[in-house]
């Protein structure tokens, strides 16, 4: 037969899916023998029983029955007697906490007589009446569904006749009359008494607790936090204790180390006289947990060994809840604590040092996330003067910036260039909008999300973006946005954008450093005796993740500066360096020629004239990230995105035409070019590996620059170790095409040089149909790079900024999916592609180098994906590095990878 209620004493900590959370706990102190108001827990399972039957479990009532006998036997009190009556607290929990759900209903067992019982010395008459008008108002409202604002309304208007500033003031004859009027609202509102039969109350309560698991708030928590539907809750029944007996007694709240910083000491809040929910709710001022110390030292001391046992039984910051009933300590409530990311830290390297947790446990105390929010800037809006909120959005990339709003790219430079700090603002960015992302300290847009163009670079570059702020209109032609309020700010306004929060403010914020940033970026050696605690505490992480992981960490960088930085931070290599943005700004006019050449002879001039530039960026590279491989990828996208925009020049020639005036002959060939190169889809058209077999001369130029580049190094007596990455390849052949000309001219180079050339030349598999050949494409690849990103887009059969707009918040919200899988990649599908690259790659080739690069390398639940399928190394932004080599030691050490990978 199921069991289906268990005493406080037959449960633990372990038991949590069945006792829920608060059960779970509070059965483990009991266990522990801390003084815990006896009680017993209804399990999930008879829970589950009455959601999908209707009915409670056959049998429940008599076991409750049975555990409120041996209760009361234990009490030597009855709930419901008259004389002195037990009186219970009932109390909903879950496996996870949730807002929502039905809360506790107080003091169940009182009645029109017991009160008088409860009440029967002058002193407690008061206090019975509260306790009973207490009830009348939790059980009218959470298990019989009055309106609870029609109860408090009856209190204020009491309150105003009295002119008290709070219910404390109110005499027993006012407790009298407040009962009287909630039980006639009760009747008149629902058509029923309020149960005098203490049986039935508590009976219909656990009902009560049960059906709130499907309410319409409950739901909406489990569906944003992910909790599965069918968990049900669990009843914890216990007897109550009462902390508003008088100045001997009162309640408390406490955390076993600071959650703010995670020190160890006395953290917590007391207030005498009151119940626990009077603590919580603010009514009264507290005072600071040490008085207790003073005023019962007893209780204090106890409290205070209880404490540090839960510690330790935890191995965790606890958070706990007391009542002092007339000097005798009661434990209500134990968990482990919220806190924040400097806290999670601290406690995770204490505990780890102290001994109390392994170094596998502490790694699994702290998280990716909290990593990079100790390395964004914050602002210090404790400052006097912080400016109002004039937009909300979408967190999209960590940190705090400063900056006068700009409403191009061209001012954004333009200001940049002239030494002022600007916040690039627009309805949403594109790929034109680079260099002024550039030059810009945040981004912020009206439209997208998470994984916009503007988040997605922001990310990449480090820089603070806010996106997806719906609030704000954005007015191009008149340079300027309006707010939410209506407020408009003009062109060169100063604002202050939080891309931790979300919030942009008006004015300039002041903005505290990241130590934890600095210690990257001198390098992560072992910090000064005098550093911040934080510091010392990020780095002792840093050290059990980087020996454990297995997973090599690579950096995405495009520039010798981006390749010095992510060295420092850590980075063991470059996984993708983008030739593309070497091919704009002033070299622009250079990219133009090569493609408006219109023989060949002409576009062989027009390559050799971008040559040597391309050398100088390698040279530059190759010599930042000197010992480390450096993987270049060949020229990725289509060709138009380097030549101007189709409309602007038309109507340029347009308005020449129109005013008599011949239109430069210039303007015209390159509308022609660009007509000509115009794609309907450029995402899947002429680029990669197409483009480099398709215009002549490209693959070599590239090619050439590198290996001279490589060449010059070696004089220099540095140690370059470039890689060569083909884009785009979809078959075989493909590669083999293209390594035929690399090979060619490194063989040339080498010649020329007489150096020898040793490039790895390798292959990114970023469409299905390369996950799916890779056996046959292994062959001519020494390594392959998964590019998760594009193959997301391929495998979905979407482009990322068109979906995010159109219909990934409709896919959220509708259950298709939990993350946008351009956050974290889509084990199911993508992953499905990548396992088959990994082995078939493998199989052809066991010496196969394999990488992944892009968002997915710097994400954390993809970390663990991409370690469990066996890949050699991640790649991600220099500024995600640090959090790519925890997240990477984490998996080594995760239980539930080495699973996967087994
Ligand atoms: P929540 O999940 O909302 O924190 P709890 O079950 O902790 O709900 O109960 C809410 C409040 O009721 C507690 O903060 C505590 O003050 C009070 N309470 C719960 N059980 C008892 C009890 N046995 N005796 C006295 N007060 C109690
Ligand atoms: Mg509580």
């Amino acid at each position: 037969m199921t069991t289906y209620v268990y005493d406080f004493i037959e449960g633990s900590r372990e038991m949590a899916g069945l006792l829920g959370g608060k059960g779970a706990d509070l059965a483990e102190m009991a266990r522990m023998g801390l003084p815990v108001p006896p009680g017993f827990t209804v399990t999930t399972e008879a829970c589950r029983v009455f959601l999908a039957t209707g009915a409670p479990p056959e049998g429940l009532d008599d076991e409750i029955a049975r555990h409120l006998a041996a209760l009361e036997r234990a009490a030597g009190r009855r709930l419901g007697q008259v004389d002195d009556p037990l009186l219970l607290s009932v109390r909903s929990g879950a496996r996870y906490t949730m807002p929502g759900m039905m809360d506790t209903v107080l003091d169940i067992g009182l009645n029109d007589l017991a009160v008088l019982g409860l009440g029967k010395t002058p002193e407690r008459e008061r206090f019975a009446w509260d306790s009973y008008r207490r009830l009348v108002q939790m059980f009218g409202s959470t298990v019989m569904g009055v309106d609870s604002a029609l109860f408090e309304a009856l209190i204020g208007d009491l309150e105003r006749e009295h002119e008290a500033a709070d219910d404390s003031r109110l005499d027993t004859v006012d407790m009298i009359r407040l009962v009287e009027s909630f039980k006639d609202l009760i009747a008149e509102r629902t058509g029923e008494e309020f149960p005098q039969d203490p049986a039935e109350q508590l009976r219909r309560t656990v009902l009560a607790v049960f059906s709130s698991w499907n309410g319409e708030r409950a739901r909406t928590h489990r569906r944003r936090e992910h909790i599965p539907e069918d968990l049900g809750t669990a009843v914890c029944i216990q007897s109550m204790v009462f902390g508003n007996l008088g100045p001997d007694s009162g309640s408390g709240v406490a955390f076993t180390r600071d959650p703010a910083t995670g020190r160890p000491g006395v953290y917590g809040e007391y207030l005498s006289n009151a119940q626990g929910e009077d603590v919580v709710a603010g009514i009264r001022n507290t005072v600071p947990l040490q008085r207790l110390a003073d005023l019962d030292p007893g209780s204090y001391k106890e409290l205070g060994a209880h404490m540090a046992r839960l510690e330790g039984r935890y191995q965790d910051m606890c958070d706990i809840e007391f009542t002092i009933e007339r000097g005798k300590l009661w434990m209500l409530r134990t968990r482990v604590g919220k806190r924040t990311a400097e806290a999670a830290f601290g406690i995770a390297a204490q505990l780890a040092d102290e001994g109390l947790i392994s170094p596998s446990q502490a790694l699994d105390r702290v998280d990716g996330d909290a990593l990079a929010h100790l390395m964004s800037p914050r602002f210090d809006t404790s400052a006097p003067d912080v400016g109002e909120v004039v937009a909300r959005g979408v967190p999209a990339s960590p940190g705090a910036a400063v900056g006068a709003v700009v409403f191009d790219s061209a001012e954004a430079v333009r200001r940049a260039g002239a030494g002022e700090q600007v916040v690039l603002v627009g309805q949403e960015t594109t790929p034109d909008d680079l260099p002024g992302m550039i030059a810009a300290q945040a981004v912020l847009t009206a439209r997208g999300g998470k994984t916009s163009h503007a988040a997605v670079v922001a990310r990449r570059m480090g820089k603070v973006c806010v996106c997806g702020a719906g609030g704000i209109t954005v007015d191009l032609a008149r340079r300027c946005l309006t707010t939410a309020d209506g407020v408009t700010l003009t062109e060169g306004t100063v604002v202050s954008v939080d891309g931790t929060q979300g919030v942009v403010r008006l004015g300039a914020v002041p903005l505290a450093e990241s130590e934890v940033t600095q210690y990257f970026e001198a390098g992560g050696r072992a910090p000064e005796d005098e550093a911040r605690q934080i510091v010392h505490d990020v780095h002792r992480l840093m050290a059990l993740a980087d020996s454990a992981r297995r997973l090599e960490v690579r950096a995405d960088a495009d520039t010798p500066e981006d390749a010095a930085r992510a060295r420092r931070f850590g980075a063991r290599g470059i996984g993708l360096c983008r030739t593309e943005h070497m091919f704009l700004g002033e070299r622009r006019p250079l990219v133009e020629a090569v493609i408006l050449a219109g023989t060949d002879a002409g576009r062989t001039r027009a390559l050799a004239a971008l040559m040597p530039l391309q050398r100088e960026d390698f040279t530059g590279i190759l010599e930042a990230m000197d010992g480390l491989p450096v993987t270049v990828r060949l020229l990725d996208p289509p060709l138009h995105e380097f030549l101007p925009d189709r409309t602007e020049l038309a109507v340029r020639i347009a308005r020449e035409e129109a005013a008599d005036r011949t239109p430069a002959a210039r303007d015209r060939e390159l509308l022609a070019a660009v007509e000509r190169m115009h794609e309907s889809n450029p995402l899947l058209g002429l680029r990669g590996a197409r483009l480099g077999l398709v215009v002549p001369g490209l693959v070599a130029m590239q090619v050439r620059a590198l290996a001279e580049a490589v060449v010059a190094r070696k004089r220099a007596g540095g140690d370059p170790r470039a890689e060569i990455m083909v884009p785009l390849v979809n078959d075989a052949r493909e590669l083999r095409l293209v390594r035929d000309e690399v090979d060619a001219v490194l063989a040339d180079v080498s010649e020329e040089s007489g150096i020898a050339l040793d490039c790895p030349v390798g292959t990114v598999i970023e469409l299905p149909r390369a996950a799916l050949t890779a056996g046959r494409i292994a062959r001519d690849a020494h390594f392959f790079c998964l590019g998760t990103n594009l193959l997301t887009q391929t495998t979905w059969g979407c482009s990322r900024d068109d979906a995010e707009a159109a219909f990934f918040p409709t896919y959220q919200d509708r259950g298709v999916f939990e993350r946008s899988p351009f956050e974290t990649i889509d084990r199911e599908g993508v992953g499905r592609l990548v396992e088959i690259a990994v082995a078939e790659g493998r199989a052809s080739r066991p010496d196969l180098t394999i990488g992944v690069c892009g968002e997915h390398g710097g994400d954390p639940a993809s970390v663990h994906f991409f370690h469990a399928a066996g890949l050699d190394y991640v790649s991600c932004s220099p500024f995600r590095v640090p959090v790519a080599r925890l997240e990477a030691g984490r998996a080594a050490l995760s239980p539930s990878s080495a699973d996967s990978s087994a």
